[in-house]
């Protein structure tokens, strides 16, 4: 079993930093826990330092080379055992099941990006050979490949401890492209960062890469995350978090002297359509469905359903909020995230034009006390409301759901066109309702990155053809995804090479084409040689 030091790991090498101290709490007992400390400029400045000398040596791996690294990276982390899952569990009460069924998909999205690093096709390698002949100019021979972008910064969220944390997919996809990174861990779970800056430390030696592939910088103070961003040996940033956090680095990388790009994924309130045709069909089932979709992991997930688009309809409501407040009560992952959820409730009603539905001010105001576990919430406000005040599209994180009643299609409509940027959008509709829906996935497509039918939007599947972004503010860029292998692309940039001797060409673009990839020559795809 690995002792923990409440250390952070800069290439290799434990350091005990000596910022300002911080401690997680247990949010399910309320027990303060270790006390670590945070790293200083100068720890960021080794740590971005060691990145780029490992850069050159990581980027060149081959293609079989860096699989087995991904592999050796799953494998340590299943090699930590019941100690991630127990520790993890103290500094989050997401409980054992939960983080389990977390701990597989991380894993197994570790080992599927080594299938297409391994394949090396994800390169998108292009060519377009030469025709001396053509007039009036000769044509020149071209070819392009997306390459590694050089060290990544990595930001990961308090809700994925393991899918989008210390080693979740930000970091993997940025490892994948080629790219050494250096974390900042979030501070919700320092003692489970520190086990996974282990589990890459060994993969690293395992494989005999040079350490500064890898760092982890503990830390929760807001200089430390911008020294990291604004480092002159920073390329790119992976982030996964709230708005307000990812538009303060998407703002900090933009005012560098050399703007580098953010890939942030940040919150969402996933609006669900309900037609009249379907509640009429159905109304009971889905509202009960619906409440545990909200209520699922306490509200906490970037999917939870956070806006409710009907057609007045009582007793849709009525059995929603009756499902809300007979779901138990979950625990918030920190103080901080409960107190935000309560402001976020409290704002709402200052608006004056949204009403409770299944909770009253009074239970609000017991929960303050105890943040940690507040109630499952159902509000209410009108359609003209809503598509007046965009406040009341802002993301209340945690157990809470809008339902916006409107008076008839038109109005659905409406509110589909008022949107701001979401990662989703549900449509639950029935064969009656063809004109209706045809009318809002063409408006939705301008708004989400998933369009999801008949179903909810919890529950993301991690393959190659999902989509897990979507336009501002969801995301800071609607054209990738953070979820499924497509996610590598975010960290490269494009070269072409004109008229360049075969053997200076990187394998992937050479005629004999070693690693039999799928290329595009000169318009077709094929794995041939030239
Ligand atoms: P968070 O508070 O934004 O924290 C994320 C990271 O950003 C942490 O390392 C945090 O460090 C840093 N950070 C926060 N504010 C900052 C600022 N002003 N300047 C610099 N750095 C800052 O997010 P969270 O509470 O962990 O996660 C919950 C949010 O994530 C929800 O909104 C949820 O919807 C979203 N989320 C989105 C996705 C997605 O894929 N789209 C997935 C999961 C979660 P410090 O704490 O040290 O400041």
């Amino acid at each position: 079993m690995y002792k923990l030091t409440q250390n952070s790991s800069i290439a290799g090498n434990w350091i005990s930093p000596t910022g300002e101290a911080f401690q997680a709490q247990n949010p399910a007992t309320q027990e303060l826990l270790a006390e670590h400390k945070n790293c200083l400029e100068s720890d960021v400045n080794s740590a971005m330092k060691a990145a780029q000398q490992a850069f050159p040596a990581f980027s060149q791996l081959s293609p079989a080379d860096h699989a087995n690294f991904l592999i050796a990276i799953a494998e340590e982390i299943e090699a930590l055992g019941d100690q991630l899952l127990e520790v993890c569990n103290q500094e989050t009460g997401l409980g054992l099941p939960r983080l389990t069924g977390e701990r597989g998909r991380t894993t197994g999205q570790i080992k599927a990006f080594a299938e297409i690093v391994k394949n090396a096709s994800w390169v998108q390698a292009s060519i377009d050979t030469a025709e001396p002949e053509r007039a009036p100019l000769p044509k020149p021979d071209l070819r392009k490949i997306l390459k590694p972008i050089g060290p990544v910064a990595v930001f990961g969220a308090s809700n994925f401890p393991f899918a989008f944390g210390t080693l979740g997919g930000d970091t993997i996809s940025a490892l994948a492209a080629g790219n050494p990174v250096v974390v900042k861990g979030h501070p919700s779970h320092p003692a489970t960062n520190e086990l996974f800056a282990y589990a890459i430390g060994k993969a690293i030696s395992r494989c005999e890469l040079p350490q500064g592939v890898f760092s982890l910088l503990q830390g929760n103070t807001i200089p430390l995350s911008v020294q990291l961003v604004c480092h002159p040996l920073t390329e790119a940033v992976g982030f996964t978090g709230s708005l307000s956090g990812g538009r303060a680095i998407m703002d900090a990388a933009a005012k560098r002297a050399k703007p580098i790009p953010v890939f942030a994924e940040m919150g969402s309130v996933n609006p669900m359509f309900f037609t009249n045709n379907v509640l009429a069909q159905s109304g009971e089932s889905l509202a009960k469905a619906l409440a545990d979709s909200v209520c699922m992991g306490t509200g906490q997930f970037c999917t939870s359903p956070g806006v409710i688009v009907i057609q007045k309809n009582d007793s849709f409501v009525n059995t929603l909020a009756e499902s809300m407040s007979a779901n138990a009560k979950g625990t918030m992952l920190n103080a901080g995230i409960g107190q935000a959820f309560l402001k976020g409730i409290e704002q709402l009603i200052a608006t004056g034009e949204v009403e409770w539905v299944n909770q009253a001010q009074e239970n609000l105001e017991s929960s303050i006390n105890n943040a940690l576990q507040p109630p499952n919430v159902v509000l209410k406000t009108s359609a003209q409301a809503f598509l007046q005040n965009t406040q009341l599209q802002h993301e209340v994180f945690g157990p809470a759901t809008l339902v916006v009643e409107c008076d008839d299609d038109a109005q659905f409509a409406q509110i589909a066109s008022a949107f701001e940027g979401n990662l989703t959008a549900t449509i639950h509709a029935t064969d009656k309702d063809t004109y209706l829906v045809k009318q809002l996935v063409t408006l939705l497509e301008q708004k989400v990155g998933r369009i999801i039918f008949n179903g909810f939007p919890t529950g993301v599947e991690v393959c190659g053809s999902q989509q897990h972004g979507g336009p501002y503010p969801a995301s800071s860029n609607a054209s990738t995804t953070s979820v499924g292998i497509d996610a590598i692309h975010r960290f490269t940039r494009v070269v072409a090479y004109q008229n360049t001797p075969e053997q200076l060409l990187p394998a992937e673009l050479q005629n004999v084409n070693p690693y039999k990839i799928v290329r595009r020559v000169n318009g077709e795809f094929s794995s041939q040689s030239i």
